[in-house]
């Protein structure tokens, strides 16, 4: 598993260089993990396995929340991937595959001396040097679901900024391209604008970061994944600041019924607080995790108490023996065993189960509701929903 580093690692990127404080508030906080991240760090390892000329096929990756085995999905799901990065690789061309890159050199020396430990690297899944074409290629393996964009983006940045400084003794370099490839999502390059500005701006995050006194700046992509998040004085602040406005009379937090008055408010107050809406959300779901750890661990909170909800719904251990046991020994009857269920008009159109006569018979049979309108930022892709003009409605009633 590659190893991280603590205060500027380039995946917390879009954090300390938002929030300066946050490096140093974060590198002592222990990396925890997850099924979801382990999944990933699997993946990873099988798609450096292919790159390499190797077949996981059968292997296990062993992580904190238990084994993954590499599969025909999990072969499926990396291939094009693997064959699109070694796609890249012509012959005299360099492929580095799951390569630690160090960043240090961004800092000043004198800086640089502050630090005791090689606190600014970064594991890159693939960096091809295409030498004829003097161009620096930067490859990244995103398993998850959410779309993540190539386009400034920092992480991979940074991880250029290392790769060049690293390979631009030995090679000409004229041109870096950042990949993002996402299996289960859509995939996306950008070719890095060259210049030293990358350098100067991230040399300046890293130097506010190691300030005796850093600032501490909230905001909904920083404090996001921040660990320091529940014990955070500043993002505490910044949301009650939220909450109070300007005077007592705006303050939800003295109002008597917080619903009524926030249904009062005006819409400028009201669209601010929607604003804030996912990072109180965050913050409150992180405290409520903080707590319900320390309650585990067995220390008491005044006012709270653990209980233990109703059981889950029952589940047969192994449904096939229990089938098997049913039907022979037993003779329980097909009809109490199974249940039939109707196929859904998906399954229906998709199996054409009708002839194209019955076609429109069994459309009219259909029904699916309207999409639930909601209220996104101005940001979001989808055009913007019409309200009816119920006036002009009632007019023509009339
Ligand atoms: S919670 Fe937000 S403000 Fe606080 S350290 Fe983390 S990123 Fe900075």
């Amino acid at each position: 598993m590659p190893e991280h580093a603590k205060l500027f690692s380039p995946s917390g990127a879009p954090r300390w260089t938002r929030c300066p404080g946050s490096a140093k508030a974060c590198a002592d906080y222990p990396r925890t993990s997850n099924a979801f991240a382990d999944d990933g760090s699997a993946l990873h390892s099988f798609a450096a396995d292919m790159l390499n000329g190797k077949d996981p096929l059968g292997s296990v990756f062993v992580a904190g929340t238990g084994s993954y085995h590499c599969d025909e999905d999990s072969m499926d799901l990396l291939e094009e991937y693997v064959e699109t990065v070694r796609a890249q690789v012509e012959e005299g061309d360099v492929l580095l595959v799951e390569t630690r890159h160090d960043f240090m050199h961004l800092l000043p020396e004198e800086t640089q001396a502050m630090i005791t430990w090689p606190e600014a690297f970064g594991t890159v899944d693939a960096v091809v040097i295409k030498v004829a074409k003097k161009e620096l290629q930067i490859h990244d393996l995103k398993t998850g679901r959410k779309e993540v964009s190539a386009e400034h983006n920092e992480q991979l940045t940074l991880y250029a900024l290392a790769a060049l400084e690293e390979h631009s003794l030995l090679y000409d370099i004229e041109k870096v391209t950042l990949h993002i490839h996402m299996p289960r999502k859509s995939n996306s390059s950008w070719e890095l604008p060259w210049s030293d500005v990358h350098k100067d701006t991230f040399r300046y995050y890293m130097q506010d970061c190691l300030a005796d006194d850093p600032a501490f700046i909230p905001g909904e992509i920083q404090c996001k994944w921040c660990d320091h998040k529940p014990n955070c004085k500043a993002i505490e602040e910044d949301i009650l600041a939220e909450f109070m406005g300007n005077d007592d009379e705006d303050n939800l937090l003295l109002a008597e019924d917080p619903g009524e008055s926030v249904a009062e408010l005006p819409e400028d107050r009201l669209a601010s607080l929607l604003n804030k809406a996912p990072m109180i959300k965050n913050w409150v779901e992180a405290v409520e995790k903080a707590a319900y750890s320390i309650a585990m661990d067995g220390a008491t909170l005044s006012g709270f108490k653990l209980v233990q909800n109703r059981p889950g719904n029952s589940t047969w251990t192994d449904a096939k023996e229990v089938e098997a046991w049913l039907r022979a020994g037993r003779k329980a009857k097909r009809a109490n065993m199974y249940k039939e269920a109707l196929i859904t008009p998906t399954q229906a159109l998709k199996r054409a189960i009708v002839g194209p006569r019955n076609l429109a018979k069994m459309n009219a049979m259909i029904h699916r509701p309207p999409g639930k309108i909601v209220l996104v930022p101005e940001s979001d892709k989808r055009d913007a929903y019409v309200l009816p003009d119920i006036a002009s409605e009632f007019d023509n009633e009339e």
